[in-house]
């Protein structure tokens, strides 16, 4: 191929840059010789990457003969992301390095009382007691994604409905472009999830995986073959609608038997309040995921109302799951979420229900996991999306050619920004 056009450099530097990140330190011999690009393509692409601080020279590698070559590993360090996810009680923001690791983090009470502006704000002043706690250089800020509730137009950054927060057609990522001017992706909590469990989690490596997100509601993030699916909605993965139990409790959809009905957190305080009695149900009230909370430390001390309870609900979260497996034949399905923190004694039920449940070669095959990320499991995600969209990391997923090119911002250097 003659010349280096734009379209073509951009999935060279990618290839080489993941390569660089999966198997350094490396030398530029080895890249050439995985890769097949050209010599030459690969020794600038290492210098430019160099240049901009995505790669650093580790250090002088072996040989048999000849000169011994120079070695390079990814630089994690170099720039910084922020990672928020948005909850219906509480917005947490992070701000990690290029491989997660946390360097500063805030959170602030997020509240449906809240109207846009004061919800806009507070998102804007926890980012911003975040970026102060990590003590960064403002022009290390290469983006800041946000993992939010409800159905989301990522390409536009619009919140286009979240029934928890009243939020309809809410410009958020523009409303926050504009207050940090970098750029800003925003993505549903589960899908983030997923993004972050594939790039830093337990997902690490795994082409076609499954991220439920169970909280105060029930979501799941799907990536197929590498990709995220989407459908033309942005909706795929919307399984807390789905039908359990065609007899069950009444859902806010209208329907009966809604997996949200019966594992997401609300549900399980009511259904806590109903066997323990009052004292829980003014807890229920006011936190459904302190309630949560409890009903960890009690099934954990061998409480049998409460390994009854667990045992219930992962009996319902294992019907969807397997549902979940027989649909699209993942290899990996992440627990996320609220729920998550009732941990082994969950996924035990899950799994045995899913191997009930599903396809048998189906379920021999799939490894339930519970999130690697906890609690941060959404912010990071978050993060993750600002290197999958700005196609620094990306995956095939976003190899669209309408990301912006962040290595081309990088090279700017006024990347001036609001912070
Ligand atoms: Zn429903």
């Amino acid at each position: 191929m003659t010349g280096d056009p734009p379209m073509m450099r951009r999935l060279n530097r990618a290839t080489v840059l993941k390569l660089i990140r999966s198997r350094g330190p490396i030398s530029r011999t080895a890249l050439v010789h995985s890769t097949g690009l050209a010599p030459r393509t690969v020794f600038s692409i290492v210098e430019e990457l160099v240049g901009v601080e995505l790669v650093r020279s580790s250090g002088i590698g072996r040989t048999r003969v000849g000169r011994r070559p120079l070695l390079y590993e990814f630089n994690p360090t170099g720039y910084a992301l922020v990672g928020v996810e948005v909850r219906a009680d509480e917005v947490l923001a992070l701000v990690t390095d290029l491989d997660a690791q946390v360097l500063g983090r805030a959170s602030g009470p997020m509240s449906s009382d809240l109207d846009r502006t004061q919800g806009l704000a507070l998102i804007a002043s926890t980012i911003r007691e975040a970026w102060i706690s990590a003590d960064r250089r403002p022009e290390r800020l290469l983006g800041i994604g946000v993992a939010t509730p409800g159905l989301v137009d990522c390409d536009h950054g619009i919140v286009r409905q979240a029934v928890n927060l009243q939020w309809r057609d809410l410009a958020l990522g523009p409303a926050l472009g504009a207050e940090f001017n970098v750029p800003v992706w925003i993505e549903s909590v589960a899908k983030a999830m997923a993004l972050g469990e594939h790039l830093f989690g337990n997902a690490r490596g795994v082409s076609d995986l499954v991220c439920m997100n169970v909280g105060g509601g029930v979501g799941a993030g799907i990536i197929m073959n590498d990709m995220l699916l989407r459908g033309p909605d942005n909706a795929a993965g919307e399984v807390g609608h789905t039908t359990v139990d065609h007899d069950g409790p009444l859902c806010s959809c209208g329907n009966r038997g809604c997996l949200e009905v019966l594992v997401a957190t609300p549900a399980i305080a009511c259904r806590m309040a109903m066997l323990m009695g009052p004292e829980v149900e003014g807890l229920a009230r006011a936190s459904p995921d302190r309630v949560v909370a409890r009903l960890a430390r009690e099934a954990e001390a061998g409480d049998a109302l409460a390994l009854r309870i667990v045992d219930e609900v992962g009996g319902y979260l294992g019907i969807g799951v397997a549902n979940l497996v027989n649909l699209v034949n993942p290899e990996a399905v992440i627990i996320g979420g609220v729920l998550a923190s009732l941990g082994e004694l969950l996924l035990k039920k899950v799994r045995t229900t899913v191997s009930a449940r599903a396809l048998g070669m189906l379920s021999n095959r799939v490894r339930i996991l519970p999130t690697a990320l906890g609690p941060d499991a959404g912010a990071i995600g978050g993060a993750a999306l600002v290197l999958l969209r700005e196609d620094i990391l990306p995956t095939q997923a976003f190899l669209s050619g309408q990301a912006a090119d962040a290595l081309d911002a990088l090279r700017s250097p006024t990347m001036a920004s609001g912070l």
